[in-house]
């Protein structure tokens, strides 16, 4: 039996270190650091989201707000609220809850918000920079993938990798970092054909596609690390996309729940952290 990466403690200790880090700027006599979270309209999903994310924020010491704003707000509306937060000397992190309705051009308003603030990685700037492996605020999914992989040892140079998915917030950004960390990455996707022979010649297998199950536990062989970052609602119960089964069969796997998805979390808060830290360097707090 493999060995299961549990996101959901190591999130926990993440946390914990950094309500210390926070406590520690606060001794100092600085402000603490602030996310502000903006919601537009009314998905009960994307709701349960932003409360879950402004919550943990406040656990870890930062101050938090929830910006709503209604289901019919125009692109300019959600423009000016951005705009708004880029230039609060207050506000340190900017998250814009994705998916936004269908009249807003989400690209648009990704490209408004200030790559310095922009804490979910999407900038185009940030996508560029970390694409480049110059630095630049990683998406917090992939970069949550990287910290639990680095926090087992689970070695990467020279591996062969496969990234189920190509996405922007998940696929595309997790196979530039694992190729950072010399691995060899195969994308597939929708297109692609021979999956399951492209499974068992790879040893690092990361899934993305939101379809439960997609990942059979037949395919699935001892020497495998597993990454499930499906979150897939059956039945009232959240599942991966991979069988349950197959997290005993690989070497190690993220389960689902309380693998991949405690981590992108912790990653948002550590992500505000750093540009804080950032903005007190530069004296703009
Ligand atoms: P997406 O819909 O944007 O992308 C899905 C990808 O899967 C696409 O690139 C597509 O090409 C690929 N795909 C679809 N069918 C395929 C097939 N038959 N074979 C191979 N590839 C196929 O989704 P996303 O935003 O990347 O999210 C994927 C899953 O991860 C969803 O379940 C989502 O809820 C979950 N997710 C979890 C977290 C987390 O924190 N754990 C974060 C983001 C997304």
């Amino acid at each position: 039996m493999g060995t299961l990466l549990n996101g959901f403690e190591l999130a926990k200790k993440r946390r914990t270190e950094l309500k210390d880090k926070v406590d520690e700027q606060l001794n100092k006599g600085n402000r603490a650091p602030s996310l502000t979270v903006v919601l537009v309209g009314d998905n009960p999903a994307s709701q349960s989201y932003v409360k879950s994310k402004k919550k943990q924020a406040e656990e870890v010491g930062f101050t938090s707000e929830i910006l709503i704003l209604d289901k019919d707000a125009s692109e300019l509306e959600v423009l000016d609220t951005v705009t708004r937060l880029n230039n609060d000397k207050n506000v340190d992190g900017i998250l814009v809850q994705l998916p936004l309705p269908k009249h807003i051009n989400e690209d648009t308003i990704i490209l408004a918000i200030s790559p310095e603030k922009d804490v979910d990685g999407l900038h185009p700037l940030n996508v560029g920079l970390v694409t480049l492996n110059k630095g630049g605020t990683k998406p917090c999914t992939p970069k949550g993938i990287m910290t639990i992989l680095n926090e087992y040892d689970i070695e990467l140079e020279g591996k062969n990798a496969l990234v189920i998915g190509r996405s922007r917030l998940v696929g595309q950004p997790i196979a530039s970092l694992l190729l950072h960390k010399n691995a060899t990455v195969t994308i597939a996707h929708s297109r692609t054909k021979n999956l399951e022979q492209l499974i068992a010649e790879h040893d690092i297998i990361v899934v993305a596609v939101g379809i439960p199950d997609f990942v059979k536990a037949s395919s699935i062989l001892p020497h495998h690390v597993l990454i499930d970052v499906g979150i897939n609602r059956v039945d009232g119960k959240i599942v991966g996309d991979a069988e349950h089964e197959s997290y005993e069969k690989a070497a190690y796997a993220t389960p689902v729940p309380k693998g991949v998805g405690p981590m992108t979390v912790v990653s948002l808060l550590e992500n505000t952290f750093e540009t804080y830290l950032r903005r007190i360097e530069r004296e703009e707090i």
